[in-house]
């Protein structure tokens, strides 16, 4: 479904992503694991048109990513929901979720009844429906950022740490969430610091360091490996 061929990101001279390949197929949830500033969220910019890779190839299904604007990337279906929520706190828990709905914004009945269904998976988030988006708790903010993301209607959601700044029984609920939205048929990248509770949901994960792609295995194989176990487990 998705796939990166030698793909490249600089800011200037400094090089925060060297020579990525990976894939994700359709179904799948992908977990990359990278400690702060291997370059999670420089390799998401650049699958959803943020940032320019300065070399290599981003394809989507038929469609080449790279070049395209970041717009363009979400109506063909590849949907980021950034780091640190990016909510809009003045506007009410629904202008926001209905923000992600704007690249349907002419399909109303489509909208209405995606909407149900994100209502569905955020029971909450119909009570609050009416309050500002800003009032919430940190893990119902996490709700209406999945849910505005999920208002694009993605076939890729790509999630930037979710779980960032959460007590730790609301984290094993957002990846619970993460996991159901996968079991109905959204397929997940999910950059995580967090990475037992990530790999417990994942199929299959990368590990990111410097830039740099280091290592690739199912969950399995990526539980029971010593060096992850050491570096990101802690155990
Ligand atoms: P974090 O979890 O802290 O966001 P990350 O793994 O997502 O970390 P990136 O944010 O992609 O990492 O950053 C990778 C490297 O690129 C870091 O060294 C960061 O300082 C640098 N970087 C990121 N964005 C820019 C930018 N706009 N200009 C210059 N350097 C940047």
């Amino acid at each position: 479904m998705l796939q990166l061929n030698h793909v490249d990101v600089c800011y200037g001279s400094f090089k925060a992503l060297t020579d990525i390949s990976m894939t994700v197929d359709a179904g799948e949830l992908v977990v990359l694991l990278g400690a702060n500033g291997a370059g999670k969220s420089s390799l998401f910019n650049a699958i959803s048109g943020l940032v320019k890779p300065t070399a290599g190839e981003i394809q989507f299904e038929d469609k080449q990513l790279n070049g395209m604007k970041a717009s363009a990337v979400v109506a063909s279906g590849v949907v980021q929901c950034a780091e640190g929520r990016k909510l809009f706190p003045q506007m009410s828990v629904m202008q926001n979720l209905m923000m992600g709905a704007y690249v349907h914004r002419r399909d109303r009945q489509g909208n209405r009844k995606r909407l149900n269904e994100v209502l569905e998976l955020f029971p909450i988030l119909a009570d609050k429906a009416d309050e500002p988006a800003g009032s919430l708790s940190g893990g119902q903010q996490q709700m209406v950022a999945i849910g505005r993301a999920m208002m694009s209607r993605p076939r890729l959601l790509m999630l930037d740490e979710p779980s960032l700044g959460l007590a730790p029984l609301v984290v094993k609920q957002v990846f619970e969430t993460v996991k159901q939205i996968n079991s109905l048929g959204t397929t997940v990248l999910l950059a995580e610091q967090n990475a037992f509770a990530a790999l417990k949901i994942a199929h299959r994960a990368y590990v990111m360091e410097n830039g740099h792609l280091v290592m690739e295995g199912d969950r399995e194989t990526m539980l029971g490996n010593e060096q992850v176990r050491k570096a990101y487990i802690g155990a």
